[in-house]
């Protein structure tokens, strides 16, 4: 497999616009931010070699369910609180008007929040398995087949889905 590649095995390249010695699996240059090119152009074969680990990579971020169980928690939370805050409301007010109205509120500020903590903890979650087990593999990946991270990041922006996970890391270092 590797021959193919004459990049192979090399684990940094010169940046095509400053000169710095830079690793390949940056995918911009940590100096000057330029595109980190290895100036070999992948074959039909390794671009389809590549997407498939990009592929991989992807299903094993979205494989990460752990945190589901703060969702589940907040929602049951907050149902609660809302339930609570009804009947509160409904001891303190004469007016069913107010009543309503206060209870549509809270329930749709409470909700609103409840948006806000799963997209805070799912982030929180691909960004720990990200930089805890998918980067290195992706780093090892190239490292061995002597592909840029830029090339990597190109090629994957092109065959994700619009929503893939694996999107939010890409062109960063
Ligand atoms: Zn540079």
């Amino acid at each position: 497999m590797t021959g193919i590649n004459p990049m192979a095995k090399s684990k940094t390249v010169e940046c095509s616009n400053c000169g710095s010695e830079v690793p390949i699996t940056d995918s911009l240059c940590r100096y000057c931010n330029t595109p980190i090119e290895t100036g070999h152009k992948l074959t039909k074969g390794e671009e389809e070699k590549l997407t498939a680990v990009i592929n991989a990579m992807e299903e094993a971020l979205v494989a990460a369910e752990g945190l589901n169980w703060v969702s589940g928690v907040s929602f049951l939370g907050i149902s609660i609180i809302s339930v609570g805050l009804f009947l509160l409301y409904y001891w303190l007010l004469d007016s069913t008007i107010v009543l309503i109205l206060l209870t549509v509120f809270t329930i749709a500020a409470l909700f609103l929040f409840l948006g806000f903590v799963i997209s805070y903890t799912d982030n929180l979650t691909y960004r720990k398995l990200y930089r805890g087990d998918v980067k290195e593999r992706i780093n090892e990946y190239l490292e061995n087949q002597g592909f840029s991270r830029h090339q990597f990041d190109v090629l994957a922006e092109k065959v994700l889905k619009d929503d893939a996970v694996l999107r939010r890391f890409l062109f960063k270092n």
